[in-house]
C-alpha cells in the first residue's frame, strides 16, 4: 500500500519520502558513537605489526570471556570441548574453537542471541546463494562502527562523511513504469542522488548522463553490474562524462576485472571496493595500492584449510567479529575463499593483506574434469558485441550461456565463445546459447554472473 501511494505521488513528494528515509538512515550511520569510532580508526590503521597483534589478542580474550559468560551456545560449546576462556591466549589458539556454520546459526539461532545485551538491535538477514535466508541480530552500535569503517575506506580516496554522492542499486526509488525524466530521486538529508537500475536503458541514457554531468558528486557507489551496464551504454551511444566523480566504490557483488576497467575508463576515475558481508564478522578494505587490508579493529579474518604457495596462502574465510555483541559470531564460515599475501604493502599499513577474494556466496560451474569455476569474465574479454551475459548450469557436463546481444552480434561471436570455453574452461563441457532481452536480477536487484541449479 505504502509502495502504491509512493508510486502515485508527484516527484517532489517522492523526493521528500526519500529524504525522510534518508534522515533516519543518516542517524543510524552517523549518530552517537560514529565520530569516535571514525577518529579511532583513522589513527589505528597506522599501528605497527606488534601493536596490531596486541590489539587483536586483547579483543579476542575479552570476546571469548564475554560469550562464555553470556551466550548460551558458546557456553555449552566450550563446556563440551572442555575449553575455558583462559585457554585462548594467542590468535593461533582460536583453532581450538569449532567453526560456526550457517547451518548451526539456523538451528541454534536462539542460543546464539546474547540475552544480556540490552541496547537497541535490528533484525537483519542475508539471502545467500541457496536462496535460504539466514536471520541474525545486529546491534545498532555495530552498525555505526561498520559505517565508520566504510568511511575510513572512503577517506583513503579523498572522501569525507557527508560528501554528496550518487548511488546505483536495485532500490526502486523511481517507479518502474515512469516514461519521462527525471530517472533519479533526491535524498536531500544525505546529499544522495538515487539512480535505479531499471531505468538504465537506451532511451533514457542521455538524460541520465546529463544529470551526472551537472556534477557535484564527490563519488558514486553501487553494484558493479549496474555501473557496468551504465558505462557500456554510455560508450555505445558515444556519450561523454564531463564531470567525473573522484572515485567509484562498488559493493554487494564481486567487482570483476573487466567491469572495473570499463567503468574506470568511461567515468575517468578510480574504481575500488572493499570486502564485507551482512553478518558483519569481519571486513577488509582496499588501500590506495589496491591490496585488501584486514580491518583488524573490527574482526579477524582467518584462513581455514589453507594451501601455501610461497608468500601466498589460499583458503576459506572464517570471520570473528568484535563489535556485534547482540549475536557474536566466532570463526564463522562465510562460504567465500581468499588468497592472503605475506608482504609489506607500500602504503605503510601493517594489517594482514589479501590479494584476491573469491566466492562472496557466488555459484560456480562444475566441469566434467571436476573443476569448480567461479569466474567467467575472462572468456568475455573480447566479446564487445555482448551487452550482458550469464552462465547457467542445470546439469553436469553442460552449461548455457545467456546473452543479451548488441546489434553487431553475429555467429562469429558464438564461435569465439565456444573456442574460449574449450580453451580456458574445459574442452569437454557442452555449451548451449540462449538469447534474451534482459537478464533477470535477484529479488534484491543483485546480478549473478553464474547461476547453478546443480545440487
Ligand atoms: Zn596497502
Amino acid at each position: 500500500m505504502i509502495n502504491y501511494l509512493y508510486q502515485k505521488s508527484p516527484i517532489f513528494v517522492q523526493n521528500l519520502v526519500c529524504t525522510y528515509k534518508g534522515l533516519k538512515e543518516k542517524n543510524s550511520r552517523f549518530g552517537e558513537g560514529f565520530q569516535e569510532y571514525y577518529d579511532f580508526l583513522l589513527k589505528t590503521q597506522w599501528y605497527t605489526r606488534s601493536q596490531i597483534e596486541e590489539y587483536q589478542i586483547s579483543r579476542i580474550r575479552k570476546l571469548v570471556k564475554y560469550v562464555y559468560e553470556n551466550v548460551p551456545y558458546y557456553n555449552e560449546l566450550f563446556k563440551s570441548e572442555k575449553l575455558l576462556p583462559s585457554d585462548i591466549n594467542t590468535l593461533l589458539d582460536l583453532n581450538k574453537i569449532p567453526v560456526l556454520t550457517k547451518e548451526i546459526v539456523r538451528n541454534r539461532y536462539r542460543d546464539l542471541i546474547n540475552p544480556k545485551y540490552n541496547k537497541p538491535v535490528v533484525k537483519a538477514h542475508t539471502s545467500g546463494s541457496t536462496g535460504k535466508a539466514l536471520n541474525f541480530l545486529f546491534s545498532k552500535d555495530a552498525i555505526k562502527y561498520r559505517w565508520a569503517l566504510w568511511f575510513r575506506h572512503r577517506e583513503r580516496f579523498g572522501i569525507v562523511p557527508h560528501d554528496a554522492y550518487a548511488t546505483f542499486t536495485g532500490l526502486v526509488a523511481v517507479p518502474i513504469n515512469q516514461k519521462n525524466p527525471p530517472f533519479w530521486r533526491e535524498n536531500y538529508a544525505m546529499k544522495q542522488t538515487i539512480f535505479t537500475m531499471h531505468h538504465i536503458s537506451s532511451g533514457k541514457i542521455e538524460s541520465i548522463v546529463n544529470r551526472l554531468n551537472q556534477g557535484g558528486f564527490a563519488y558514486y557507489s553501487g553494484y558493479p553490474s549496474i555501473l557496468f551496464s551504465l558505462a557500456t551504454l554510455i560508450e555505445a551511444y558515444d556519450l561523454k562524462i564531463t564531470a567525473s566523480p573522484k572515485v567509484i566504490f562498488t559493493g554487494a557483488e564481486a567487482l570483476l576485472d573487466n567491469q572495473r576497467k570499463i567503468i574506470s575508463r568511461v567515468f575517468n576515475c578510480l574504481v575500488t571496493d572493499q570486502y564485507g558481508f551482512s553478518e558483519g564478522a569481519g571486513n577488509a578494505s582496499r588501500c590506495e595500492h589496491d591490496l585488501f587490508h584486514e580491518d583488524y579493529e573490527y574482526g579477524i579474518l582467518e584462513c581455514n584449510n589453507e594451501k601455501q604457495n610461497g608468500i601466498y596462502k589460499t583458503g576459506e574465510i572464517l570471520g570473528t567479529g568484535f563489535t556485534n555483541l547482540a549475536m557474536p559470531f566466532i570463526r564463522y564460515k562465510i562460504g567465500d575463499t581468499a588468497t592472503w599475501v605475506d608482504k609489506k604493502c607500500v602504503c605503510g599499513r601493517r594489517s594482514k593483506t589479501i590479494f584476491k577474494i573469491e566466492g562472496r556466496n557466488e555459484d560456480y560451474v562444475i566441469t566434467p574434469e571436476g573443476n569448480k569455476i567461479l569466474r567467467f569474465d575472462y572468456i568475455f574479454k573480447r566479446a564487445v558485441n555482448i551487452q550482458e551475459a550469464q552462465i547457467v548450469q542445470c546439469k553436469l557436463g553442460e552449461i548455457t550461456i545467456r546473452i543479451v546481444k548488441r546489434p553487431t552480434y553475429s555467429n562469429h561471436d558464438e564461435n569465439n565463445l565456444l573456442n574460449e570455453v574449450a580453451k580456458k574452461v574445459s574442452p569437454s563441457l557442452k555449451v548451449k546459447f540462449e538469447y534474451l532481452s534482459e537478464i533477470e536480477r535477484e529479488n534484491t536487484g543483485k546480478y549473478r554472473s553464474v547461476r547453478s541449479y546443480v545440487k
